[in-house]
């Protein structure tokens, strides 16, 4: 069997980081005897420079016959400055929408070897490995635009769900707690917002179907806190795109660097979009100094939840781990000792692992 693979890789580092995980992949298909088809298609920034688009109806059309999406990143300053629907985001926008990635999946777990390029102290963040469950196609970000008024004086956005969208990633955040540590942290801010009240009571009413799982609810604001000062408390979070948003960048900081997060973006049965936490980085794109393991990782996501190879996906993320203990870094990993490693030596020593 043939495992169809898009590749998207955008706009800055986005391109540099996406063949890294091309390469770490043809590794895992010589070790395992697996067979993945790569083609390439464009969307951000260089979709807009050479389709006058962001998301070409021929990167769509792909993506939708693939078995799975591997996306770089995208946007720059070079269209900082067009119009909205000029904007590079728009292109990934458009494509979540398009292949109803309602539910975002990011883990975040500290590598032991990088304890000290956390700005965090060492004995509070020693342990942590938590899943965030955004919801990814719904809420402030999805307020249509004629519910947006701006006369220059009000202006509104608008927190839309529905008791279905609700329930799904509610499901999925149940599912994946199943497979770890049994724990589900839902947040909101129910002692406000009447979305969240309804997100707290659809909660409450599914976790009868899940009587392994144990649940409790906390407000936003708290669990900002909690995050940095008890994140070993966690293991999965659930909650709105926006808070999710806010509190995954936020929980990057456990890890010491945006270059270590790697994200699943799944629909229901359709195809999974995989792509690193962090954006573009145009401060320093083009050097080939770009850390490739957020993209490498969730190249592994992407075995485990579309292609079921659990096994494929545990060697990558063991040679990940075996690098970083022989003290090799990049250099947003701040190390004091070791030895720091480009883009292309990093993937080398990865590949090598496997
Ligand atoms: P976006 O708006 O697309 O989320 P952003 O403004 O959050 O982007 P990033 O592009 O993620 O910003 O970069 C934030 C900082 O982290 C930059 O200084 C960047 O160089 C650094 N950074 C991000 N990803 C990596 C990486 N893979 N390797 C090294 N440094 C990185
Ligand atoms: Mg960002």
């Amino acid at each position: 069997m043939i495992n169809k693979i898009v590749m998207l890789p955008g706009d800055g580092i986005g391109a540099e980081v996406i063949y890294a995980a091309k390469e770490v992949l043809e590794a895992i298909a010589k070790k395992f005897d697996r067979q993945f088809e790569f083609s390439v298609h464009d969307i951000g920034g260089i979709a807009i420079d050479r389709h006058g688009t962001p998301l070409p109806t021929e990167t769509v059309e792909a993506c939708k016959k693939a078995d799975a999406v591997l996306l770089g990143a995208v946007g720059g300053p070079k269209w900082d400055n067009n119009p909205s629907d000029l904007r590079p985001e728009r292109g990934l926008l458009g494509i979540r929408k398009a292949l109803d990635l309602y539910a975002n999946l990011r883990p975040v777990k500290g590598f032991e070897k990088l304890l000290h390029a956390s700005p965090l102290r060492q004995d509070i963040i020693q342990g942590s490995d938590l899943l965030i469950v955004r919801e990814l196609t719904g809420g402030l970000y999805f307020g249509t635009p004629s519910e947006r008024r701006n006369n220059g004086e009000d202006v509104v956005d608008t927190l839309a769900y529905s008791r279905k969208e609700i329930e799904r990633i509610v499901d999925k955040a149940f599912q994946s707690a199943q497979l770890r540590k049994k724990h589900l942290t839902s947040v909101d801010k129910a002692n406000v917002l009447e979305s969240s009240k309804l997100w707290r009571e659809i909660v409450e009413e599914k976790k009868v179907q899940y009587p392994d799982v144990t649940v409790e609810h906390v407000l936003v604001d708290a669990c900002a806190m909690k995050l940095i000062t008890n994140p070993t408390d966690f293991d999965v979070i659930v909650t709105e795109n926006m808070f999710g948003d806010i509190l995954s960048d936020e929980a990057s900081v456990l890890t010491g660097s945006l270059g270590m997060l790697p994200s699943a973006s799944l629909a229901e049965d359709g195809v999974g979009l995989y792509e690193p936490a962090h954006g573009s980085a145009p401060d320093i794109a083009g050097q080939g100094i770009a850390n490739p393991i957020a993209m490498i990782l969730s190249a592994a996501m992407m075995l485990r939840y579309s292609f079921e190879m659990n096994e494929e996906a545990r060697a990558i993320e063991k040679a990940v781990e075996d690098v970083l203990n022989e003290g090799y870094h990049t250099k947003d990993l701040k190390s004091h000792d070791g030895t720091l490693v480009n883009t292309n030596e990093m993937t080398a020593l990865i590949t090598k692992a496997i």
